[in-house]
């Protein structure tokens, strides 16, 4: 069986060099879902808590909300980061407290001082997808993901992976210690 969880991402970003309305900086609310496939767990009744599927991918994808996304060769990238440096709010302000860890991977790399991400490919919904997958395949055994973003929309199906030890009492996955982070349950 499958648990899902949907969430929205507020961004910026355009697809630079691409002949088209997007080359120009524009913003959307993009549509994230995320299936993970697993046995139910015994106990709880849940493949994986939905809050919990949401608490876990947005720890990292909160830093893509209210964010500008470009690509690394984007000549806007320096110029806006000038700006922010100028403003003296590049390095981080008051009021930006929405914000997760700090990641790099492949695809793409998180500024969340700035609310920015500079992606490696151009950030169009089968991009976003990719850097998803990579940021939270070993924290969740994601089967399907799919992203939607004003007219475009993107699906991708991925082959579950092993059974994860999950907490018979809230259904969240075990630690390496196969403790439970949640309700601190021993195995
Ligand atoms: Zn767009
Ligand atoms: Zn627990």
């Amino acid at each position: 069986m499958k648990s899902f969880a949907t969430l929205d991402i507020q961004y910026a970003h355009r697809f630079y060099g691409f002949q088209g309305e997007a080359q120009y900086l524009h913003g959307h609310t993009g549509i994230l879902t995320l299936e993970v496939e697993d046995t139910v767990n015994m106990g709880v009744n849940m493949v994986f808590p939905c809050n919990e599927i949401k608490k876990t991918a947005w720890e990292v994808l909160q830093n893509f909300d209210h964010a500008l996304i470009l690509r690394e060769d984007d000549p806007l990238l320096p110029a806006i980061l000038g700006v922010y440096e100028e403003q003296g709010i590049k390095d981080g302000a008051p009021s930006n407290q929405q914000k997760g860890p700090a990641f790099k991977t492949e695809l793409a790399t998180a500024y969340p001082e700035c609310r920015l991400v500079v992606t490696k490919e151009t950030m169009t919904v089968e991009g976003m997808i990719k850097i998803v997958h990579e940021l939270l395949k070993d924290k969740l055994n994601i089967v399907k993901i799919t992203f939607t973003s004003g007219v475009n929309g993107a699906i991708e199906e991925y082959t579950p992976g092993d059974e994860k030890d999950r907490c018979p009492l809230c259904g969240v996955l075990l630690n390496e210690d196969d403790e439970c982070p949640k309700c601190r349950y021993k195995k």
